[in-house]
């Protein structure tokens, strides 16, 4: 198996919710339980800096997150221009983004590489949905949490969904540089590597 796939790193990190409700360990031990190897551990507060470059100011960012308000209030019947004074998803995504960075600069997160396997799409699958309404029940997302884009949006603040976790191969080697310097990355065998994997 080529080591690429074998060897595939995703940047996770457990946002200022997480955090405060102690979920530290437990988030931990689902990804360990599963294969993922940790490669990589800090508890940092996130500078605008950081999180600008890490939820870039794009059209493509923007309006996929602003598409997903939109989304969620038609579904409940709800007026999205009347809410957000546009209709526009760019605009839309524009403004969560502002309360998403706000939101996770206020306090310590707990970030992490996970190493192994197919480890984006394993991770995100752990994850699971974005808006904890929706996440699947066994998922980080859907045992622990239960906020709406609806709700949220009218509070003029991002949904709280603990945790973020690299949306592909490409997002994670943008991601890892961003948060991690090559030094604070480890290679170690885990024990249980040959039961796992035959290696
Ligand atoms: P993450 O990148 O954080 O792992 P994701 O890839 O599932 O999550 P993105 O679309 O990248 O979701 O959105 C980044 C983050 O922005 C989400 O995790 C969530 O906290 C917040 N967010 C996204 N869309 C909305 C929205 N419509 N309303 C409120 N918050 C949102
Ligand atoms: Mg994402």
């Amino acid at each position: 198996m080529p080591d690429r796939i074998r060897r595939e790193r995703t940047l996770v990190f457990l946002k200022p919710d997480g955090v405060q409700r102690g979920l530290v360990g437990e988030v931990v031990r689902r990804f360990e339980n599963a294969g993922l190897k940790l490669v990589g551990m800090k508890m940092l507060r996130p500078n605008r800096k950081l999180l600008d470059r890490h939820y870039p100011n794009d059209s493509g960012f923007l309006t996929t997150i602003g598409g997903k308000t939109k989304d969620a209030f038609a579904t409940y019947g709800l007026d999205v221009k009347k809410q957000t004074g546009t209709d526009d998803p760019q605009e839309i995504g524009r403004q969560v983004r502002g309360w998403l960075l706000e939101y996770v600069s206020s306090g310590p997160v707990v970030a992490f590489v996970l190493e192994g396997i197919h480890a984006v799409s394993v991770a995100r699958k752990l994850v699971g949905d974005t808006l904890p309404f929706r996440a699947a029940p066994g998922t980080i997302r859907g045992d622990y949490s239960i906020d709406s884009p609806t709700v949220a949006n009218l509070e003029k603040r991002p949904v709280r969904n603990l945790i973020h976790a690299s949306g592909s191969t490409e997002e994670a080697g943008a991601e890892i540089p961003l948060w991690f310097e090559e030094s604070e990355l480890f290679e170690y065998e885990r024990a249980d590597a040959r039961a796992m994997f035959g290696e």
